[in-house]
């Protein structure tokens, strides 16, 4: 066996002339089922405010306007997103996308150094933020050089120098319309940026991912045919996905699971989806109940306080009908659990990332419980190659890298070619996930071959902690592993080979040591958002060990974290 794909191979035809807010907002593709009157895109989950086609429409339409005549966002400018999730998060999105102009989404828990890498790294024009970030936002404006009135804040806080996103909508409906909607020619959609998302890949500091707009669109689709939203075959009890029900959307949407799958594909299967600003387990429990949410996209922590939290009890959650976890691993243990606690739902995993624009295997319809352990069935239009170790490809229920040809596939790493060549190989996309791939085309991981933890979902890259610690007076070098943690999936430890200038003052004096690894740890805490944190501890060690050309054994440290670990 070369090449596996999933059951269903053939795929309608996908637009390639059309910016993805056309496809969400102007056009009808077959695959798409018809939203029944009234039903609506958002609700809002604090106010219970519902926004509708025809609003969203206008706020898009206005937001362009007022963005191009007030800031002159035009052709390929990035607009940064950083927000927690919001009802206009998506009218942000598709009304860039009217300019010609490219969307940035970044973690709103972002410090402001991170946030600084990002816009310097995509060259901001405009920060779109959440009022509670503001302050961060201009210290990061600040330093990447970005004027500080070039900050829009998602909702007025009486910030009076910042203009919101509702001032610009109004003055976009007032004014004659000063832009030309970004049309574009037959293809052309397989080339036109979209989104610029934050990944690692398999090594490095994180990167920027150039995907265009064909690629959303084109894995829209995939999950549409995937899941039969628009097929008349099977009766309407049947269906997994009904126009008119409702889904949870407390994913973030700057991350590719919660933009892609949770936003686009459940609006364009006609569901309504809750926008959900900042994850709380209690509230997210009552706001299941209260708007009757049937669809659950999670990330595994959130599924570990559904089986484990003792306030789940205390809810009824007998109507959901489907929960998928995505990001990283569920164990079979907890998928038993979750089954246990979601008695009348669907339940199985997703498994996707950044490079291709999102979902490459899924739990299918037919399934009513996913394959235990399995990350997905491999969804229509998608190829894989499962590389063995020594070059050749597997055959099913061999180990290998899995490497991924989609149509979704992002096309490289912005302005790093070393970084593409590694990862973009000929329309191949390499994952760095040791897979098997099994006769019915199940996909399961059974581990990570890059350097990247996923700590709650997130992507952690070792290389950026290194770097940062190897900045703190006391570390020589420095590497940091993941190591297993039941609701984090893992969480950072770093093995440090103290400096000959700390070594006097910490060798025969425990406390003291413990004073320097307090001291690294919050060197981390003060300048990274907290699921960088190195939850995991600091170890001391005499040296890294590295192979002959200098390239670190990970591995080895791996291993001998989680050995120290399960000791302690
Ligand atoms: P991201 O680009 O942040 O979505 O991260 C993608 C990576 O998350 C993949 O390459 C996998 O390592 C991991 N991942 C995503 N989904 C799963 C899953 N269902 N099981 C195991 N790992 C996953």
């Amino acid at each position: 066996m070369v090449e596996r794909r999933g059951p269903v191979h053939s795929m309608p035809h996908i637009p390639d002339d059309l910016t993805l807010a056309q496809f969400m907002l102007d056009v009808h593709h077959p695959s798409r089922p018809l939203r029944p009157d009234g039903v609506p895109w958002l609700i809002e989950d604090t106010t219970g405010r519902r926004v509708g086609s025809e609003e969203i429409r206008a706020r898009v339409f206005g937001l362009a306007n007022g963005l191009h005549s007030e800031f002159n966002i035009k052709e390929d400018d990035v607009v940064c997103l950083y927000s927690p999730n919001h009802v206009d998060y998506p009218v942000a999105i598709w009304a860039t996308h009217r300019l010609g102009a490219v969307i940035s989404g970044a973690n709103p828990s972002y410090t402001a150094d991170e946030l600084a890498y990002q816009v310097e790294l995509v060259k901001a024009k405009l920060l779109i933020v959440h009022p509670d970030s503001l302050s961060t936002a201009i210290t990061a404006a600040s330093s990447a050089g970005i004027p500080v009135d070039r900050i829009v804040l998602f909702d007025d806080a009486s910030q009076g120098r910042h203009r919101t996103v509702q001032h610009l909508i109004d003055v976009g409906l007032t004014k004659t319309p000063s832009f030309v909607e970004r049309r574009l020619a037959p293809g052309e959609a397989k080339k036109k940026l979209a989104f610029l998302s934050f990944s690692s890949g398999t090594t490095g500091k994180p990167k920027a991912v150039a995907i265009p707009h064909y690629a959303p669109i084109a894995n829209v689709i995939q999950m549409a045919v995937h899941h039969k939203v628009n097929v008349e075959y099977a009766p309407w009890e049947k269906r997994r996905f009904r126009p008119g029900d409702v889904a949870i959307l407390v994913l973030p949407m700057y991350h590719i699971y919660g933009l892609v799958v949770n936003l686009h594909f459940m609006l364009y299967s006609a569901v309504t989806t809750v926008v959900i600003p900042r994850f709380n387990f209690e509230n997210m429990l009552k706001s299941i109940v209260k708007y009757r949410i049937v669809h659950l996209f999670l990330v595994p922590p959130q599924i570990v306080l559904l089986c484990k939290h003792p306030a789940t009890k205390n809810y009824d959650l007998s109507h959901v009908r489907f929960c998928m976890a995505g990001a990283a691993p569920v164990s079979k243990e907890l998928t038993e659990d979750l089954v246990k606690i979601l008695p009348n739902a669907d339940v199985g995993q997703g498994y996707g990332m950044t490079e291709t624009c999102t979902v490459v295997a899924m739990i299918p319809t037919d399934q009513k419980i996913g394959v235990l352990g399995s990350a997905g069935q491999l969804m229509p239009g998608i190829v894989v190659r499962v590389v063995k170790e020594d070059g050749s490809l597997a055959k099913a229920g061999e180990l290998g890298e899995l490497v991924v040809k989609s149509p979704a596939n992002a096309l490289c790493y912005l302005n790093n070619p070393e970084a593409t060549a590694e990862t973009f190989i000929d329309g191949w996309v390499r994952t760095g996930d040791e897979v098997l791939v099994d006769e019915q085309a199940e996909l399961f991981v059974v581990d990570r071959l890059k350097e990247i933890m996923k700590v709650r979902g997130y992507q952690v890259a070792p290389a950026e902690l290194e770097g940062h610690l190897l900045a703190h007076p006391d570390v020589a070098d420095c590497c940091v592993v993941g190591v297993p943690d039941e609701y984090s999936g893992e969480v950072p430890l770093a093995f440090v080979v103290p400096h000959v200038k700390a070594l006097d003052r910490i060798k025969n004096d425990p406390t003291e040591a413990e004073k320097v690894k307090a001291s690294i740890i919050k060197h981390v805490a003060d300048h990274k958002v907290n699921y960088k944190h190195l939850a995991g501890g600091v170890e001391f060690v005499d040296i890294i060990p590295k192979n002959p050309s200098g390239k670190l054994l990970r591995r080895v440290l791996r291993d001998k974290a989680k050995a120290l670990r399960s000791k302690s």
